[in-house]
C-alpha cells in the first residue's frame, strides 16, 4: 500500500529539492513514492500548497507555533527589530530585546529561576544545562560528580550529549557507540499503568526506580533530566504531576540537580504556562526553546538560580567561568519575536481562552476516536491530545512499527486538508493556539477516518 505511485505529477520545487535537499528525519528513499509537500505560504493554522491545496497544522510545524502562520503582531515586532539591529555578539555587548526577555522569563519561570543562559536550539540547551550542573559540582570541588539520570523514553534533542540523556531507541541505538554513559530509571508513563492502577500509581513505582539509583549512584551524578508531564517525541506518553513532586524531593534529598526539559512542554501546551506548575516545584535548570519565539525563529534558553550562578561567579585565573557560546546566542530578532509571543499571552489571555479550546478538542478526540476498534487509548494533557493505536485497542498488541500505520494516516491527511504527524502508533493533536471549535472538528473527522483507513487490515 505504501508503495503505490504519487497520485499527483511532483510539483517543480519538489524536483529540484530532490536534486539538493537531505530532509531531517527522513529516509530519503520513501520520497520515491511518498510526495514532499512544497508550501507557498502560512496564515494562521493554515499552510497553502502552490497547487491551491492547504493543511491545517495540527502538529504546529514541529511543535514550534503557537499564535499561528505569519501572526501580524509577531511580524510587526520582527519588523520593528530589523530597522535597528539584527543580531551583536552577546559577549561583553547587549541589547534590549535579550535584557527584556531575560527580565520577562525570570518573573515568569516557576519561583527561584533568576538567571538566564540563551542558545539557538534545543539540544544546545540541553547541552548547556548538562554542561553547567557537572561544572558547578566541579567548582564545589565534586569531581566524582560526572553521571546523569534520564528516564526511559524520554527525549532531549540530537546533538550528542543531548542524545546520550535520551532514551527513544530509534533515535539513539546507532550512535550509542559514541554517547557517554547514562543511568536510565523507569518512566512514570501511565500508558504502561497495569490494570487497576491508577497514573499516581505509576508516579509511585516509577519514583521506586530513581530512589535505588540515587541511593546508590547520587555522589557521582550530577543530575537527573526529566520532561515533566508528557514526554512527547515517545508519543505523547503523559504522567501525574505527582511524579515530579516525587522527583524534586529524591533530587534534594540526594544533593542532585533537577533538570526540567520544557521545550515541547512549555509555553502554555499542557494547561499552564509552564509543566513544572502543576506540580508546584522549581527545577535547578529549565530549558526553554520551541514555543519560545512563537515558531518563528531559533532561540532557546536555560534559566538556573542564583546558587548556580554564584558558583561559578569568581575571579578569572581560577577558571570557573562557564565559558559556552554559539554563534547566534541571544539573536535580536529571536528576541524580538519571543516578547511579542509573550506580549500575546499576557494582552489576550491565553492561558484562560485555551481552557475552553482544550477542552473541546479532548472532548472530540474522545467522541470521534475513543470508541474506534483499533484506538487504545486517547489522553490528554492542555493543549495536547494523542489517540494511541493498537489491535483490537489491547494495549499489549502494538501494530508492528514496520507496517507504518501512522504514516497512513499522515497521507490520509494530507489527501484531506490536515497535517497529521503520527509518531509511530500515535496520532496526535497539538495545534496552535488560534484553532477554531469548527477546524478541531474538522480535524478529528479527517483523524478518525484516517486512522479507520490504517487500521482496517
Ligand atoms: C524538540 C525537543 C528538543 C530538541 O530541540 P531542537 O531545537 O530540535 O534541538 C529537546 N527536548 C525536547 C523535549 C524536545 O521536544
Amino acid at each position: 500500500m505504501t508503495s503505490s505511485p504519487p497520485v499527483r505529477p511532483l510539483h517543480p520545487l519538489a524536483e529540484r529539492d530532490l536534486r539538493v535537499v537531505w530532509h531531517p528525519c527522513t529516509q530519503m528513499k520513501d520520497h520515491e513514492w511518498l510526495p514532499l509537500t512544497p508550501i507557498e505560504r502560512g496564515e494562521g493554522v493554515w499552510l497553502y500548497g502552490y497547487d491551491g491545496r492547504r493543511y491545517l497544522d495540527a502538529i504546529s510545524s514541529w511543535w514550534v507555533n503557537l499564535f499561528g502562520h505569519a501572526n501580524p503582531r509577531i511580524n510587526a515586532a520582527i519588523t520593528a527589530q530589523l530597522g535597528k539591529l539584527e543580531h551583536v555578539i552577546l559577549a561583553g555587548f547587549t541589547h534590549e530585546p535579550a535584557v527584556q526577555l531575560a527580565e520577562k522569563l525570570t518573573r515568569l519561570a516557576p519561583p527561584g529561576l533568576t538567571r538566564c543562559f540563551y542558545a539557538d536550539n534545543g539540544s544546545s540547551a540541553i547541552e548547556v544545562a548538562l554542561k553547567m550542573s557537572f561544572h558547578y559540582w566541579r567548582n564545589q570541588g565534586r569531581s566524582r560528580k560526572k553521571r546523569f539520570i534520564t528516564l526511559s523514553n524520554s527525549y532531549h534533542g540530537e546533538t550528542l550529549g543531548a542524545l546520550a540523556v535520551g532514551h527513544v531507541e530509534l533515535y539513539r541505538e546507532i550512535y550509542q557507540p559514541l554517547l557517554m554513559d547514562v543511568m536510565i530509571a523507569a518512566s512514570p508513563d501511565a500508558y504502561a499503568r497495569d490494570a487497576g492502577e491508577t497514573a499516581e500509581d505509576c508516579a509511585r513505582r516509577a519514583i521506586v526506580t530513581m530512589n535505588e539509583l540515587l541511593a546508590q549512584h547520587a555522589d557521582e551524578t550530577c543530575a537527573v533530566i526529566v520532561e515533566p508531564l508528557v514526554q512527547c517525541a515517545a508519543g505523547m506518553r503523559m504522567h501525574a504531576p505527582l511524579y515530579l513532586q516525587l522527583l524534586r524531593e529524591t533530587c534534594d534529598r540526594h544533593g542532585v540537580h533537577l533538570i526540567a526539559d520544557e521545550i515541547a512542554v512549555g509555553f502554555g501546551r499542557t494547561g499552564t504556562l509552564f509543566a513544572c506548575e502543576q506540580a508546584g516545584i522549581t527545577p535547578d535548570f529549565i530549558a526553554l526553546s520551541k514555543g519560545l519565539t512563537g515558531g518563528y525563529l531559533p532561540l532557546s534558553v536555560v534559566l538556573t538560580n542564583d546558587d548556580v550562578y554564584s558558583a561559578f561567579y569568581d575571579e578569572y585565573t581560577r577558571q570557573r567561568a562557564f565559558l559556552h557560546s554559539h554563534s547566534y546566542t541571544g539573536n535580536a530578532l529571536a528576541c524580538a519575536a519571543a516578547l511579542a509571543t509573550l506580549d500575546i499571552f499576557a494582552s489576550d489571555g491565553v492561558i484562560e481562552r485555551n481552557r475552553g479550546l482544550a477542552a473541546h478538542l479532548g472532548r472530540r478526540a474522545c467522541e470521534l476516536l475513543g470508541d474506534l476498534e483499533h484506538v487504545a487509548e486517547v489522553r490528554q494533557c492542555g493543549m495536547i491530545v494523542a489517540a494511541e493505536l493498537a489491535r483490537g485497542a489491547d494495549r499489549t498488541r502494538p501494530f508492528d512499527w514496520r507496517e507504518r500505520r501512522g504514516l497512513r494516516v499522515y497521507r490520509h491527511g494530507l489527501e484531506h486538508e490536515a497535517l497529521l504527524r503520527p509518531i509511530g502508533n500515535v496520532v496526535y493533536f497539538m495545534p496552535p493556539y488560534v484553532i477554531t471549535p469548527d477546524e478541531i472538528d474538522a480535524l478529528m473527522l479527517t483523524a478518525r477516518d484516517g486512522i479507520v483507513a490504517a487500521t482496517c487490515d
